[in-house]
């Protein structure tokens, strides 16, 4: 196994395949009365978050807690990086404290590879700036393979605001390893030119959702980034919704296997509607579950946990 997990491009097939498999084992956990096992018991893993997370903080801790490591909840708001501490002293801190894993999330895309660097202990990368957030991909995956059998040959189309989301880069990087076709689907301004190239021969691009909708498997709704705009990169919400939001008329073009995805937080009303976010068609909430036995399977891998 790799020491660190910074990309979707860290991984082969089949170490990618390994990490899926673990989790499905990792998944039986959940359903026990005790939701807890001794892999990690005695080692420490810190969650280094300086930017804002409701599920992938909280995942991390879930999956580490359930392998019984110690975790260590760390972020930038109320700590000394308020008083303008900088990632390197804040790396040797935790370096000095003992940590056997790092998750971080950073602003800043390629924090976590500096992070590497610095600590002796395996680095998660849980989201850098608008770069790559390679267990979202993995959880992704994994719920896509759970629902539809396969990953090989599957048609995905990834919707909406591709330039500032970290989620399409890895699931590119990581669907095309698993043999899956991906469509980048968006208005222009929200498509970098050149980037289904750079990263995957083989992806494809499109400005049309509706024609896309019939021929795919699984459409993949990203959230609208507005925090990371500091341009107008379409008229208006309304307008977007309209030619970029998967609403129930849309939906119902899409085969009847389909599925609808999200990574969430959503922005109900603009990229998705309530009622297709809420239809059965959605796996929303799979994928957060999902996301605790995958998290559980890397931590476990990465650090060499006891035999399970
Ligand atoms: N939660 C995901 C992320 O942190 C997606 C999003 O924020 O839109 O990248």
């Amino acid at each position: 196994m790799i020491r660190h997990l910074l990309s979707g491009a860290d991984l082969d097939a089949a170490a990618a395949t390994q990490i899926l498999d673990t989790a499905a084992e990792m998944a039986t956990v959940a359903g026990r009365e005790v939701k807890k096992l001794p892999a990690l018991r005695g080692r420490t893993v810190v969650n280094l978050f300086y930017e804002d997370s409701t599920r992938t903080r909280i995942s991390f801790e879930a999956a580490a807690k359930r392998l019984s490591a110690d975790v260590i909840n760390f972020s930038a708001k109320g700590s000394s990086v308020a008083k303008g501490e900088s990632l390197k002293d804040t790396a040797l801190t935790l370096q000095a404290m003992g940590a056997d894993a790092v998750v971080v999330r950073h602003p800043a895309s390629g924090a976590p590879h500096r992070l590497a660097d610095w600590v002796a202990g395996s680095v998660v990368n849980a989201g850098d700036g608008t770069h790559e957030h390679p267990t979202q991909a993995l959880l992704d995956a994994y719920t896509m393979r759970s629902r539809l059998g396969r990953l090989a040959g599957l048609r995905v189309a990834v919707v909406g605001d591709v330039l500032h989301s970290r989620v399409a880069r890895s699931n590119v990087l990581l669907l095309s390893t698993l043999g899956a076709k991906v469509t980048l689907v968006g208005p222009p301004t929200l498509i970098p030119v050149d980037i289904a190239a750079a990263l995957a021969p083989g992806t494809d691009v499109s400005y049309d959702l509706d024609v896309v909708l019939p021929d795919v498997d699984v459409v993949m709704m990203l959230r609208v980034q507005r925090e990371r705009m500091n341009d107008s990169y379409f008229p208006s919400a309304r307008e977007y919704a309209r030619r970029y939001g998967l609403d129930g008329p849309r939906m119902r073009r899409l085969p009847e296997h389909a599925i609808v995805m999200h990574p969430g937080p959503m922005n109900r009303g603009m990229e998705i509607t309530p009622e297709v976010a809420d239809s059965p068609r959605s796996t929303i909430v799979e994928q957060v579950a999902n996301g605790v036995s995958v998290r559980m399977a890397v931590l476990y891998l990465l650090l060499g946990g006891n035999k399970l």
